[in-house]
């Protein structure tokens, strides 16, 4: 961290803030130039507040040399880490697909189509118990029992759960009864969740908020690495940004951006990005092509009658076929599918 003082600073007044930062443990040097006295922060500043010390009115400006994030860092963890759960791993040479409904709706459906996304080459099956729909008319998911179903899915076919949750009071029942916690976009910045899904150690699948920069992303990814949870999963689902055409706008240079930052594995959610299912295969294979180390994607049996987000869901026979698809081009790049 650097900070700039304003023009001829009164010295007794650089040595208290000299003395206030280095209390906060990093050592302080001063450098004098002709015009500018420029005061290099070394060691962890990680614990500075850098708004608190540009309110000190001898200050001009801080500025942040380090990420704020420092377990989520790769500077301070070079190896990338692999999510390993129920003897599939995240984060390694072969793409993890996460498929299934938006919401678990009946016995049936979740059956059939965990069934067929099984068959198709998933490793996971996706469900929505409880829903954070927009509209409180909307439905809502079928909560605990749709964990209960999703439960009877993981039964009849040997596929993982991922699921979301809404409440930190569901934490417990939700360690119990799948395999990997999603946090949704809408949640990414809900600190007391992960604060307590810190606490735990089963894996979590961070997604991305809905216009949160990739810093601010990491960072809550940090909220549950500083709890004591390894098991992170990032996943991008699209942002908001000026386009209407499509539900929010993919942002595939976050794939790289992450994995210039962080050692973290990345999946990429091309349905909740694009909100039509015709983009869903194509953007499926973008993020393949661009180094994302999975998928996450909404696949129904009867997409015209779903609950949720059926405009943005394959079908089982489009999923297949795409899986096939994206086989080579996952070889194009060094991994498999
Ligand atoms: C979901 O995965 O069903 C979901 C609601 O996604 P997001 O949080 O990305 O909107
Ligand atoms: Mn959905």
């Amino acid at each position: 961290m650097i900070v700039i003082l304003k023009p001829k600073p009164p010295a007794a007044a650089v040595a208290e803030l000299t003395e206030m930062l280095e209390k906060q443990g990093v050592r302080v040097d001063p450098v004098y130039g002709t015009d500018l006295t420029i005061l290099g922060l070394v060691g962890d500043t990680s614990r500075i507040d850098p708004s608190r010390v540009e309110a000190n009115r001898l200050v001009e400006r801080v500025m942040s040399v380090a990420e704020p994030f420092k377990m989520a860092n790769k500077l301070f963890h070079p190896e990338p880490t692999v999510v390993e759960v129920a003897g599939r791993s995240i984060g390694a040479n072969k793409i993890a697909v996460v498929a299934g409904p938006c919401s678990v709706e009946t016995e049936e459906q979740i059956i059939s189509v965990a069934a067929e996304v099984k068959a198709a080459g998933a490793s996971f099956l996706r469900g929505g118990a409880f829903k954070p729909r927009t509209s409180p008319y909307a439905f809502q998911g079928l909560k605990y029992d749709g964990l209960r179903l999703l439960a009877l899915a993981r039964q009849a076919t040997g596929l993982p759960i991922v699921s979301e949750i809404m409440s930190p009071h569901d934490i417990e029942l939700f360690a119990e009864s799948v395999d990997i916690i999603q946090v949704g976009a809408r949640n990414m910045q809900n600190f007391d969740l992960l604060k307590e899904l810190g606490r735990i150690s089963k894996p979590v699948l961070l997604k991305r908020g809905l216009s949160a920069t990739v810093e601010e992303w990491l960072m809550s990814a940090e909220y549950l690495l500083a709890g004591g949870n390894r098991q992170v999963v990032l996943c991008e689902r699209g942002i908001r940004t000026f386009e209407t055409y499509t539900r929010n706008t993919l942002d595939l240079s976050a794939v790289l951006a992450v994995k210039k930052l962080s050692h973290l594995p990345v999946l990429v959610d091309p349905s909740h990005a694009a909100g039509k299912w015709w983009m869903v295969a194509d953007l499926a294979k973008a993020a393949v092509a661009v180094g994302a180390d999975g998928l996450m994607i909404e696949v129904h049996n009867d997409p015209a009658h779903a609950l949720c987000d059926g405009q943005q869901s394959i079908k089982p026979d489009g999923f297949r076929a795409l899986m096939e698809e994206l086989r080579p081009i996952a070889r194009a790049v060094g991994r498999e599918l």
